[in-house]
């Protein structure tokens, strides 16, 4: 496979617990809370031609917790949410199989599934993107192997118990989305 360069850099973002707050197994439009800093987040890096990716494993859908339908439907509050707030969302993947919990179809190994890197080489095809200019954020080390795994250049674990941002072996640890738009503020040269 040939790499494409000069692609466009995205801001590859997990949903539950990056875009919004994680209760666990969320399809509810009422219930949906985002996560403070998400929005002048991805408004910055909008800003700066970034595409705004998610990309997220949705298992419930699989494990038959909630339909396609219900994802889709919270996904269109989401997105007239970024679109009201200056950062239209590109695209949207998810992962509904299940290796073990899935029901029917859906009990299967998926290559989109995080840790795998699918969803997000995916996005490098479909969107023409540029991956190593990239930023990939999730709250759990699955979604930041499974950027890495895909080549993104820069990776965030946002991880709220963290006591202040802190670099880890090839990714930043973050407490909070405002630490991120720090750490990108001072990264005008890229
Ligand atoms: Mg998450």
């Amino acid at each position: 496979m040939t790499r494409k360069t000069g692609g466009i850099p995205a801001l590859i973002l997990d949903r539950d617990g990056v875009i919004n707050e994680d209760v666990g197994f969320l399809w509810q439009v009422e219930r949906c809370r985002f996560v403070d800093g998400v929005f002048d987040l991805a408004r910055h890096f909008v800003a700066r031609g970034y595409l705004i990716v998610v990309a997220t494993n949705q298992s419930g859908i699989g494990r038959g917790l909630f339909t396609e339908g219900d994802f889709r439907r919270l996904m269109d509050h989401i997105q007239a949410e970024f679109r009201r707030q200056q950062a239209p969302i590109a695209a949207i993947y998810h992962a509904p199989e299940h290796p073990t919990e899935g029901i029917g179809r859906y009990r299967r190994d998926s290559a989109w599934r995080k840790p795998k890197p699918g969803m997000i080489l995916a996005a490098e095809r479909d969107l023409g993107l540029d991956l190593s200019r990239s930023w990939g954020i999730g709250d759990e080390m699955r979604d930041v192997i499974a950027c890495r795994e895909a080549g993104v250049g820069t990776l965030v674990l946002l991880d709220q118990s963290a006591q202040a941002p802190a670099q880890a072996s090839d990714h930043w640890v973050m407490p909070r989305l405002g630490d991120v738009l720090t750490l990108a503020e001072g990264e005008k040269a890229r």
